[in-house]
């Protein structure tokens, strides 16, 4: 099982969206960029993890090929199965990023 709050996160971006309730949250592990989108501000819960890659590449946790985005752009498997603590993660790093 994936140990999501023990990743190696790079070039975190917490973006506070204007087009829907939610938060877009941008990471990069090694060189794969992935995009966590969270509905609601008040009270997040998440909703999908994206790869957005640049290149053809495998993603190292869900092993799937992924093509670059956006034609690949698609939920990692691995991720989705641990969104709650992923967006735990998120929140206790950087708690100024959210709003209370
Ligand atoms: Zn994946």
């Amino acid at each position: 099982m994936l140990n999501v709050k023990g990743l190696p996160y790079q070039d975190v971006k917490i973006s506070n969206l204007s087009s829907f309730d939610g938060y877009q949250i941008n990471f990069r592990i090694n060189d794969h960029l992935y995009q966590f989108l969270v509905g609601n501000k008040k009270r997040p819960f998440p909703l999908n993890v994206m790869h957005i890659f640049k290149e053809k590449d495998i993603c190292i946790f869900c092993n799937k090929t992924i093509y670059p985005y956006p034609a690949g752009q698609q939920i990692c498997l691995a991720f989705q199965k641990q969104l709650p603590s992923l967006l735990n993660h998120f929140q206790t790093s950087y708690p100024n990023d959210f709003i209370v």
